[in-house]
């Protein structure tokens, strides 16, 4: 799954600057981007941003339910390159 954030959001920009992908913008609240997110995976063993949140409303999508291949394809498509075995996405924990 790719994740997303809730309505609690209190925009303090903690997870903003934490996204290896470039992945979490400001709208009226943050936003994560579907399409960018790897869940952290070709870069770290865990998404980088949930630990940050001081409101915890940083979940996993139901909406973009996707497995480690979809999620390493998604990197390097990103990023013109192989995927690090880096991480393994929530929907294998
Ligand atoms: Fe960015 Fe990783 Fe959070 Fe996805 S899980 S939004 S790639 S920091
Ligand atoms: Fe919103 Fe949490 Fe990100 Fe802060 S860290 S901007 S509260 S999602």
């Amino acid at each position: 799954m790719t994740l997303m954030i809730t309505a609690d959001c209190i925009n303090c920009a903690a997870c903003e600057e934490e996204c290896p992908n470039e992945a979490i913008s400001q709208a009226d609240l943050y936003v994560i981007d579907s399409a960018k997110c790897t869940e952290c995976v070709g870069y770290e063993e865990a998404p980088q941003c949930i630990p940050v949140c001081p409101v915890e409303c940083i979940v996993v999508d139901p909406a973009h339910v996707e497995d480690l291949p979809v999620l390493r394809a998604r990197y390097e498509a990103m990023h013109g390159a192989p995927c690090p075995d880096i991480g393994r996405g929530l929907s294998a924990a």
